[in-house]
């Protein structure tokens, strides 16, 4: 691991389901504290490459590194490198058997061997800051759909991972909903956490992302500055993309 490593960089990864193609060749890196939206039409394979990175599916070809180092060599055990990151994916996934201070404290607790006391006082603080205070005892369902969505946003940050992985994390909500969702996010923003996002919010991606990356049937066939790729992209299938969108 050396200072300028990339906290995740992904080189030359593909990814087939049998015949399917769906990641080509995949180039990209995140650094630390920088957020990178990835957007595409449904199908692109924005969930595939998260998932690849996460190790949840296995590439093909190419390779992803953590902090530098080859994650996806044969010989890293997927558990250890699944700690170093955080997954929240668009249908929370809680725990429905835990409270919500269960929820946050399992992996810090079992995975990182972090003291109870220790691993509840900082889920308490982590979850006050995300506007969850007073939610500690409660069960999922007795939550809303923004409520568990911010637990679990605060599930995956409460081990400190490397980075965050956010999959579409609005999709599955109520249009009410969406908006404290993402206010969680830019929070995220503001803490400095680094991040990997796919969305299908075009202004909160161009507000929150450091760079945008637009993919297209498995390639990222332009990247750059929010505003470079929604006011001028240049490839024709960027343009065709967010045209559609008008
Ligand atoms: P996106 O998140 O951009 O909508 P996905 O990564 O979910 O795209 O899917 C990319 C393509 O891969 C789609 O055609 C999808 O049907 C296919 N796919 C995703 N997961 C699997 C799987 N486990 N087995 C077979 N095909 C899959
Ligand atoms: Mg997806």
């Amino acid at each position: 691991m050396s200072a300028s490593s990339p906290v995740v960089e992904l080189r030359g990864v593909t990814k087939a389901y049998g015949e399917l193609q769906v990641l080509r060749g995949i180039d990209l890196a995140v650094h630390e504290h920088k957020a990178i939206a990835l957007i595409g039409a449904s199908g692109s394979g924005k969930s595939t490459l998260l998932r690849c990175i996460d190790l949840l599916d296995e590439i093909d070809d190419g390779d992803v590194l953590i902090d530098g180092e080859v994650v996806t060599d044969p010989s890293v055990r997927p558990p250890a490198v699944r700690r170093r990151l955080g997954m929240v994916f668009q249908a929370f996934n809680l725990f429905p058997h835990l409270t919500v201070l269960e929820n946050v404290t399992l992996a810090p607790r079992r995975a990182h061997k972090v003291r109870r006391a220790e691993a509840e006082e900082r889920a308490r603080e982590l979850l006050a800051r995300f506007g969850l205070a007073g939610r500690e005892d409660s069960y999922p369902d007795r939550l809303s759909g923004g409520q568990q969505q911010r637990v679990a946003i605060v599930r995956a940050l409460a081990p400190n991972p490397r980075a965050l992985l956010l999959d579409e994390v609005t999709s599955a909500l109520d249009p009410e909903l969406v908006g404290e969702v993402l206010e969680a996010v830019r929070e995220l923003k503001a803490e400095g956490i680094t991040m990997l996002i796919t969305t299908h919010e075009m202004g909160f991606a161009r507000e929150v992302a450091d760079e945008v990356c637009f993919l297209h049937e498995g390639l990222i066939v332009e990247r750059g500055a929010p505003e470079e790729i929604f006011t001028a992209p240049r490839q024709p299938e960027t343009q065709r993309f967010l045209r559609r969108l008008l």
